[in-house]
């Protein structure tokens, strides 16, 4: 078995790197095992195709030098939090058993994120009672329940409980967001139709929020997260 210590759960391939890769890299640099399970293929975006999400998706996880990056498939745009696909979110965080799991921001301008961030938080839950019953290849998975969910912020602003420094992560956190090429700004695209986050403005909205989140924390750069259970730390050195 795989055991990962953080999995990222996000519905669109691109969510995790805009919103949490920066945090990854440095966790992967430390020698933990990272990987993501995209919920959909993106297939709804305006630019690209699904079959192109796939590769980009491909390229961004050999950048963040992931453990694993699968694709649950689940409908983008029209997936509920109900029981079918809680089982399938389940099973993947069976499969993987990781002490950290993080997802979506709880509400946001593309109403998939919050429905996910749900879907994620019950399916976390749910993944370690005993008489919930998935199975991978005929076998009974064990319960599983991660120690905490952490939360992403993406488009609109949440304030965070948590910021981590991601400084000497930014470059190559922006290197895994430009293998979208198809999605965000890219002078060479041939893409006819304009969206939200495919011009210039966007990356300096992201620069500009991490700046803000680094600021805060008296680094350049930083990722914000939110948690509905509070949070505790062992060593009062470690804040700052
Ligand atoms: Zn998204």
């Amino acid at each position: 078995m795989l055991k990962l210590d953080i999995l990222v759960l996000a519905v669109h391939p691109d969510d995790a790197e805009l919103g949490c890769a920066g945090t990854l890299l440095k966790h992967i640099a430390m020698g933990h095992k990272v990987g993501i399970v995209d919920l959909t293929r993106g297939e709804l975006g305006t630019r690209g195709s699904a079959e192109q999400r796939d590769k980009e998706a491909a390229l961004a996880a050999e950048i963040l030098g992931l453990t694993v990056r699968e694709n649950l498939c689940l409908a983008d745009g029209f997936f509920q939090n109900d029981q079918e696909h809680q089982l399938k979110v389940i099973t993947a965080i069976r499969k993987y058993q990781p002490e950290i799991i993080i997802t979506n921001a709880y509400h946001d301008r593309h109403p998939d994120h919050g429905r996910a961030s749900e879907l994620v938080e019950a399916s976390a839950f749910l993944a370690g009672l005993v008489k919930v019953e998935t199975h991978v290849d005929n076998v009974r998975q064990a319960p599983w329940r991660p120690k905490l969910t952490l939360h992403f912020i993406q488009d609109n602003y949440i304030e965070p409980d948590i910021i981590v420094d991601i400084t000497d992560y930014w470059d190559k956190k922006m290197e895994s967001v430009s293998a979208y090429g198809t999605q965000f700004y890219n002078p060479k695209s041939s893409e006819k139709n304009e969206t939200y986050i495919s011009s210039p403005e966007f990356y300096h909205t992201l620069e500009g929020r991490a700046r803000e989140f680094g600021k805060c924390i008296g680094a350049r750069y930083g990722e914000g997260f939110t948690s509905k259970k509070l949070l505790g730390v062992d060593n009062l050195f470690s804040l700052r």
